[in-house]
C-alpha cells in the first residue's frame, strides 16, 4: 500500500518538496512556499482568537480568495471548516449552523449565529500575519472530520454533509488517478468553492503539487482568455458555463495544452456534447455530489458526453449498486462521514457504509453508470415514468431553443402532464408544432410556455421547485383573467 498522507500534511509536503513551485494564482501569486507561509499566519491568528482544532468554523464570505485561504490555514490548524453561499439567507443558514454545533461565523457583515462567536472577515484578513508560527496538524487521524459541505439545496435546506481527513484523501487519490493531474498542471477554478466541485479543485492540486488559478466567479472573457494563453491544462465547468464558453470562443479551438474539461453537477445535454467536441473541447463528464466529496464516477473517454446520461466508470475502490427500481447507491473510501447532527454522530444518512444518492440510473455491462435523474422529480404521465431530464435533452435540440425547464402538472388524464418552459427565438406554437414532428405521444409536453429566465441556481442546476412555483403563479394568472 502506498503512503497517503493526510490533507493536514499536504502543504508542508509541498513547501518542503516544491518551495518554489507556483501553488495559487488569482488575486495574487503564491509559491507552495508562500501559501504555507501565509496559511500558517492565518492559523496563528485563528489560534489567537481561541480557535483550537476539531471545532466547527463556519466561513460565509464574498471573496472566493479569503475562502480559499481559510481553507488552507483550517487544514493546517485541523479545525472543520463549513463553508457557506454568502447568498444563504440567516435562518437557513442559523439552523444548519444549530445542526453543526457551529463554534464560530467568520463572516463579512456583523450578524447572530447561535452558539457561535462572530469574527469579522476584515479584521481577520486586516491582522498582521505572522509566518514565524508552525502548525503541524500533527494528532490528526483518518476519521477527523475536516470539511462540512453545505449540499445545493436542490430538494430543500441545504444539508451538512461531514468529510473526513480519509474522505478528502481518498478522492484527491481516486480522481488524480482518473484524471492524471500531476505537479505541473494548472486547474482554472470559477465554481464557487462553497460546493464541492469548486473545493475540490483546490484539494486535489494541493494533494499533488499543481497550480490553482484562480478566478472570482465565472467570467466568460477572462476564462477563456487564459484557456487561450495556453497556461490551463485542467478545468471544472457546469454546462450553462460550458455553453457559454462555445459561444464565445466560437470557430477557436482550444489550445492542445487544455487536457480536461471536467463537465458536472447536473446533466450534460447530447447537443451541447456534440458542439463541444466538434469544436475540440476534451470533455470528461463526472458525476458525484457533497457526500462523495466530488466525482465517483467519471467518462474520460473520446466520446465522453455523447451518450447522455452516461457518466462512465466508477472510480477505484467504489462499489455501486441499483435498487429494484433504479436508485443508485454508492461505497466507498470518499462517502461522508454522515451527515452532520448535533450529536455528532458518525453514519447518520448511511445504511452499511451505503448512501442512496436519491439518482436513478443503470449499469451496463461493463459496470459504466448512466444516470437519468432524480427520483424525487419522476413524472407518472399516462402510466409511463417519464423523467423531465429526458424530455429536457430532446427539447434542447429544436433549433431556437437555447434552454428549458420541464415539470408537471395534475391531470385526471395524464396523471402528470408535461408542461415545458423554455427560453428561445421559437414561439410556443412553432416549438408545439415541432415537438409533434420529433417527440413520441408519450415524451410530448402538452403546453409549451415561454419564458425570458429559467430558474437555474449559481452553478446552473435547474429548480425543480421553483419551476412548479412558476408554474402556479401562471395558473394563477390564468384564473385570475378568466
Ligand atoms: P440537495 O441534496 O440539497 O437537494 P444537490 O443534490 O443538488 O442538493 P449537490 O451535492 O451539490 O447538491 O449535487 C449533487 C447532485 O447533482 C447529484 O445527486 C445529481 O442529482 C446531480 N448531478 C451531479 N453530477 C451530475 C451529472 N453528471 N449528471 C446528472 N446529474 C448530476
Ligand atoms: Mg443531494
Amino acid at each position: 500500500m502506498t503512503f497517503k498522507p493526510f490533507p493536514g500534511q499536504w502543504l508542508s509536503l509541498r513547501r518542503h518538496q516544491q518551495p518554489g513551485s507556483e501553488a495559487l494564482f488569482g488575486r495574487e501569486r503564491f509559491t507552495y512556499m508562500q501559501l504555507a507561509e501565509e496559511s500558517m499566519g492565518l492559523a496563528a491568528c485563528l489560534h489567537g482568537r481561541g480557535i483550537r482544532s476539531r471545532q466547527v468554523v463556519a466561513v460565509q464570505v464574498r471573496s472566493p480568495w479569503q475562502l480559499a485561504q481559510l481553507l488552507y490555514a483550517s487544514l493546517q490548524l485541523g479545525i472543520t471548516l463549513l463553508p457557506l453561499d454568502p447568498s444563504l439567507d440567516s435562518q437557513r443558514r442559523n439552523r444548519l449552523l444549530q445542526q453543526v454545533s457551529c463554534d464560530c461565523l467568520i463572516s463579512d457583515e456583523p450578524t447572530a449565529a447561535p452558539g457561535a462567536i462572530w469574527i469579522s472577515s476584515a479584521d481577520l484578513f486586516g491582522e498582521k500575519l505572522d509566518v514565524s508560527v508552525h502548525f503541524g496538524a500533527e494528532g490528526q487521524y483518518a476519521d477527523d472530520i475536516q470539511l462540512i459541505i453545505a449540499t445545493s439545496g436542490t430538494t430543500g435546506d441545504p444539508k451538512g454533509v461531514m468529510l473526513s481527513a480519509g474522505n478528502l484523501t481518498a478522492s484527491a487519490t481516486a480522481s488524480e488517478q482518473r484524471l492524471g493531474l500531476a505537479a505541473g498542471d494548472s486547474w482554472l477554478a470559477c465554481l464557487p468553492l462553497f460546493h464541492i466541485g469548486g473545493l475540490s479543485i483546490l484539494l486535489r492540486c494541493l494533494a499533488v503539487g499543481a497550480r490553482v488559478l484562480l478566478h472570482e466567479g465565472f467570467w466568460v472573457e477572462s476564462v477563456w482568455d487564459q484557456i487561450a494563453s495556453g497556461e490551463v491544462t485542467h478545468v471544472s465547468l457546469v454546462p450553462a458555463m460550458l455553453d457559454k464558453l462555445l459561444n464565445h470562443a466560437g470557430s477557436l479551438r482550444p489550445p492542445e495544452a487544455l487536457r480536461v474539461v471536467l463537465i458536472g453537477g447536473g446533466p450534460l445535454s447530447g447537443s451541447l456534447a456534440e458542439k463541444a467536441h466538434a469544436a475540440g473541447w476534451p470533455i470528461c463528464v463526472s458525476y458525484g455530489m457533497s457526500e462523495t466529496a466530488s466525482q465517483f464516477a467519471t467518462d474520460a473517454g473520446p466520446d465522453a458526453g455523447l451518450t447522455p446520461g452516461l457518466v462512465g466508470l466508477p472510480l477505484d475502490g467504489y462499489e455501486v449498486r441499483l435498487t429494484e427500481d433504479g436508485r443508485i447507491r454508492v461505497r466507498g473510501p470518499a462517502v461522508m462521514a454522515g451527515y452532520a447532527n448535533p450529536a455528532g454522530r458518525l453514519g447518520v444518512g448511511l445504511d452499511q457504509g451505503w448512501f442512496e444518492t436519491g439518482d436513478l440510473g443503470s449499469l451496463d455491462e461493463q459496470g459504466c453508470l448512466s444516470i437519468t435523474g432524480r427520483a424525487d422529480d419522476l413524472l407518472i404521465c399516462g402510466g409511463k415514468n417519464i423523467h423531465p431530464s429526458e424530455v429536457e435533452e430532446r427539447l434542447l435540440r429544436c433549433p431556437g431553443v437555447t434552454g428549458v425547464g420541464v415539470t408537471g402538472q395534475k391531470d385526471a388524464v395524464w396523471g402528470d402532464k408535461l408542461i415545458a418552459f423554455y427560453c428561445g427565438a421559437i414561439t410556443e406554437d412553432g416549438l408545439i408544432a415541432w415537438v409533434g414532428e420529433h417527440l413520441p405521444s408519450h415524451l410530448r409536453p402538452r403546453v409549451c410556455i415561454k419564458t425570458d429566465k429559467l430558474p437555474l441556481n449559481q452553478m446552473g442546476k435547474l429548480s425543480r421547485l421553483a419551476l412548479r412555483e412558476m408554474l402556479s403563479e401562471v395558473n394563477r394568472s390564468a384564473e385570475g383573467s378568466s
